[in-house]
């Protein structure tokens, strides 16, 4: 059996934004609390992934916008009213090392070294766009990992699938108009940022590549499943991804402080058994994880952890 791979880096924690601030350290403890016995468990490794390059990060942004978060971070830190939150000095290293952590796991798996991979990150990435941060994400980590396989591997399909309760608005504007990687997403609609409508699909040769499922506030566990079993595993066996990257956001979580819909830990488990068998039956097993957003702090361990479960053990 190949190991699965769970890629974090205490700088992950180290990266903090200030009392009172959703993203907080906090998530990411609450998480490895409840993977704590998964370092003896001889099925995992807890590799330290490295720090991406910035020519790496720029496959996704603009390098003028990648060496403005080094130079802010490197004089100190500040407030920038377009990231909606604050560049804490750690966060250029830490955004680094989270972008390096999805792009290990994406080498990994897709080399066949790692049987699946969780990058167990902080700043999460799926807002980060272009040229600017936006919803506490200031590199797409999961963006880069795609973009890095297109040219490192000559990966050709590759699908990105996206729970969290807010719409991933900068992996779909990565790829808007790439037909090599596909993208799937529910999410709450309305709600932050505003985009991901269902008449969202791409354009030009990446017409047909995007594909939201945007979910009404108050759904629930049956509304997501059926957009997973009706939506996405059909557009799944049409699309023929080689790997399925997967951005965890367990903020659709029903008592999410964050969130408005209604999903139950047991509607994550189902769902991770549903893109289990999509990487099954189209992906040769490959997949990887990249967490996202999340903010109940008792819950959150729960719920990335029963994933995780699910996600290795359904066959
Ligand atoms: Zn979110």
């Amino acid at each position: 059996m190949k190991p699965v791979a769970l890629v974090y880096h205490p700088i992950f924690i180290e990266h903090n934004l200030g009392p009172g601030h959703p993203e907080t350290p906090d998530r990411l403890k609450a998480i490895l609390e409840a993977f704590k016995d998964l370092h003896n468990d001889p099925r995992f490794i807890w590799p330290e992934p490295p720090e991406a390059a910035p020519e790496e990060v720029a496959l996704v942004h603009d390098p003028r916008y990648v060496d403005w978060v080094r130079k802010t971070c490197e004089t100190g830190g500040a407030f920038y009213p377009a990231l909606e939150g604050q560049l804490a000095p750690v966060s250029y290293s830490a955004a680094l090392r989270a972008a390096g952590a999805v792009v290990a796991a994406c080498t990994k798996v897709w080399d066949g070294e790692w049987g699946g991979a969780f990058a167990l990150v902080r700043p999460p990435g799926h807002h980060a766009v272009r040229n600017s941060a936006m919803g506490f994400c200031i590199f797409n980590n999961i963006a880069i990992g795609a973009a890095w396989l297109l040219q490192n591997r000559g990966a050709n399909s590759i699908l990105i699938v996206d729970f969290d309760v807010h719409h991933g608005n900068g992996t779909q504007e990565a790829f808007w108009a790439n037909p090599q990687v596909s993208y799937f997403s529910t999410h709450q609609f309305p709600h932050y940022p505003g985009s991901g409508a269902e008449f969202e699909r791409g354009q030009d040769e990446g017409e047909g590549a995007t594909l939201n499922a945007p979910l009404e506030a108050g759904s629930d566990d049956a509304e997501i499943l059926s957009a997973f079993n009706d939506k996405l595993v059909p557009w799944a066996d049409a699309r023929k991804p080689e790997i399925l990257l997967i951005s965890a956001g367990f903020d659709a979580y029903e008592f999410d402080p964050l969130s408005g819909l209604k999903v139950t830990t047991e509607g994550f488990r189902l769902m991770a058994r549903i893109l289990k068998g999509i990487a099954e039956k189209h992906c040769n097993g490959r997949w990887v994880i990249a967490l996202e957003g999340g903010y109940h702090l008792t819950s959150l361990g729960e719920n990335a952890r029963v994933f995780l479960d699910e996600i290795m053990n359904y066959s």
